[in-house]
């Protein structure tokens, strides 16, 4: 099975992409993470794709289709694979159809997930993340240092350099002019799942894993 999550900064892709890929035994392609590890590497790529994201605009897709494809071909993704933050604009959409069609593979379905921009913008902006388990955590308003905490393990939560003010309209920006189009492109094929975003996590994931079944039965 081969699914992409799509939705706007912040809807809640990478935390989704993370419970569905274990629920179905798939593993999980995020663009986004990719390149935070080779700019923390400070390889090639890394010092490529930097300024970039620092700005909260697209990477050029020949160095996102071709990042991707090769962890497409890796063995361990022979089982299917969820893409998380990819494709973005529909040169890569196409470039992503088009290597599938090769392997006799496609995009199974694309699991949308839709959350309103104001509430974005909130939880963007007081987003920290785990430095152990990478989990997510909004904090609001300013808590003291010994607070900032990750719930679930403990760890230390740093927030991303990409979440400041600046950078975060940047990308919501990026995403409703380039992304969005995607959400038309893959309904016309008949493979879109529309999922409601907001509210609590566990539920969201629940709605996604059980449409993913009702699909995958037809
Ligand atoms: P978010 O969805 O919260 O903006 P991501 O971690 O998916 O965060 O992406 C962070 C940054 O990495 C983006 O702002 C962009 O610069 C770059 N990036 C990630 N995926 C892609 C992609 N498919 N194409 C181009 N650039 C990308
Ligand atoms: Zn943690």
């Amino acid at each position: 099975m081969y699914i992409v999550f799509l939705g706007a900064p912040g809807a809640g892709k990478g935390t989704q992409a993370t419970s569905v890929a274990k629920e179905f035994g798939l593993v999980s392609i995020a663009s986004g993470d990719l390149f935070r590890q080779a700019v923390v590497r400070g390889d090639e790529l890394g010092k490529k794709v930097k300024e970039y994201m620092a700005k909260g605009v697209l990477v050029p897709s020949e160095i996102t289709v071709q990042m991707v494809l090769n962890k497409l071909d890796a063995p361990e993704s022979l089982n299917g694979v969820i893409f998380d933050g990819f494709p973005r604009n529909l040169k890569q959409a196409e470039a992503l159809d088009e290597a599938l069609k090769k392997q006799n593979k496609k995009i199974d379905k694309v699991v949308y997930i839709k959350v309103e921009e104001k509430e974005l913008v909130r939880r963007l902006g007081g987003r920290w993340v785990c430095h152990s388990c990478q989990a997510p955590c909004t904090i609001e308003g300013i808590l003291a240092i010994e607070q900032r905490k990750c719930r679930k393990c403990g760890g230390e939560l740093y927030q991303r350099p990409d979440d400041n003010r600046e950078t975060i309209k940047n990308r919501l920006k990026v995403y409703f002019t380039e992304t969005a189009p995607l959400i038309e492109y893959y309904r016309q094929s008949g493979r879109l799942i529309e999922v409601e975003g907001e509210g609590n996590v566990e539920e969201i994931t629940k709605r996604i894993n059980s449409a993913l079944r009702k699909k995958a039965i037809i």
